[in-house]
């Protein structure tokens, strides 16, 4: 008998749409090759405010690839949250939700009391993989280096009276410019900027504030950006390393998502002994957050020392056909539909 695959996908996050796109490709992939004699693809897809839909408007999404022009709003709240009742037929779902409310261990706390087995990482993993300072907190931990950073507190900066002469002064001392200001909880490089003044500082961890609680304040390098994916469980596996290069100041949502920007290079092309360290550290971060499934682990590398610092984890990277996490692997001999498909094995292995 077939698996029926709860595909999950939209989210009440900023990065509603490249779910989408990830969730249209993971979809094909579902009816690829044998996969097709294997899985039943039943969609579900949350809309930007948090209501779920069933299977027929789920499908309508993908076929279109657009959200709803317009959300569907339940006049009854508790609506918003009732699952369709056909997601009682789900075998293993694929959250493939990107950011807050989605990737960070929230869905998989409601996918958890369901009982059913979900891929990815649990609620811990996703929460931490999250959470920039409670991920470089283990990071710290596990012995992997680091750029310099502070953590900042939006109580801090929107304080009274104004304490950001202080504030400021001390990211100056510790840091200096150019220093990146970054909102903890997000992704897609949504709040970030990066600042070389104090007017800019200020105004930064301003509009950081906007976006959340916990803010992190970080010394910047100037570096090459390289990405290495994670696959497996217990004993999981690192790909090939990949680089991204760029002409834009850093990799801003912008560069990240328009057409042409960046490239990805596949294999990055570095010594060898630099791309075994980021294989390794690649898998000691996973490790590190108790991450499961699959996760890209971006690095910067300063060839200038030969340095080699971890950036952060993503527990749900993009996963166009064209996105870095799929890529990775087809260099490393494992197709779309392939990966798929251990994804879900992976998914019954740790929860079935
Ligand atoms: P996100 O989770 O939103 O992707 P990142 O921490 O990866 O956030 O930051 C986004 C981008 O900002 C990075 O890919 C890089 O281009 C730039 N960046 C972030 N932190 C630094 C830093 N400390 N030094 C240099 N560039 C940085
Ligand atoms: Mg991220
Ligand atoms: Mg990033």
């Amino acid at each position: 008998t077939k698996r029926t695959i709860g595909l999950l996908f939209g989210g009440c996050s900023g990065e509603h749409e490249v779910s989408i796109a990830s969730a249209r490709a993971i979809a094909q992939a579902l009816s690829a090759g044998s996969n097709a004699a294997v899985y039943t693809l039943l969609p579900f897809y949350i809309q930007k405010n948090g209501q779920w839909c069933d299977s027929a408007i789920a499908q309508q999404v993908l076929t279109s690839g657009q959200p709803l022009s317009s959300d569907l709003a339940s006049s009854d709240p508790v609506d918003r949250w009732r699952l369709p009742p056909t997601a009682g037929d789900v075998d293993v779902w694929f959250p493939v939700l990107h950011g807050p409310n989605g990737e960070d261990g929230t869905i998989q706390g409601l996918l958890t009391l369901m009982q059913t087995p979900f891929v990815g990482s649990g609620i811990l993993g996703s929460a931490i993989g999250m959470d920039k300072l409670a991920m470089k907190t283990m990071f710290a931990q596990a012995g992997l280096p680091q750029v310099n950073y502070m953590a900042v507190s939006r109580s801090q900066v929107w304080s009274n009276p104004c304490i950001y002469p202080k504030l400021c002064d001390d990211i100056e001392a510790q840091l200096a410019y150019p220093c990146f200001v970054k909102p903890a909880n997000l992704g897609s490089s949504v709040g970030i900027s990066k600042v070389r003044s104090r007017a800019e500082l200020e105004a930064a961890l301003d509009s950081a504030a906007s976006y959340d609680r916990r803010l992190i304040v970080e010394a910047g390098v100037v570096a090459r950006e390289v990405e290495c994916a994670v696959l497996g469980n217990e004993q999981p596996q690192a790909s090939i390393v990949g680089e991204i290069t760029y002409q834009s100041d850093f990799y801003d949502y912008e560069t990240k998502y328009t057409e042409g920007k960046a490239d990805l290079i596949i294999p990055a092309a570095l010594p060898e002994a630099v791309t075994a360290q980021i294989q390794t550290m690649a898998i000691q971060a996973f490790t590190a957050i108790d991450a499961a499934g699959l996760a890209r682990v971006d690095f910067f590398y300063i060839e200038a020392t030969g340095d080699v610092f971890i950036n952060e984890i993503n527990t749900m990277p993009g996963f166009t056909v064209t996105s870095m996490y799929p890529r990775l692997w087809g260099a490393s001999g494992i197709t779309f539909p392939e990966l798929v498909d251990r994804l879900v094995q992976l998914a019954l292995d740790r929860n079935g």
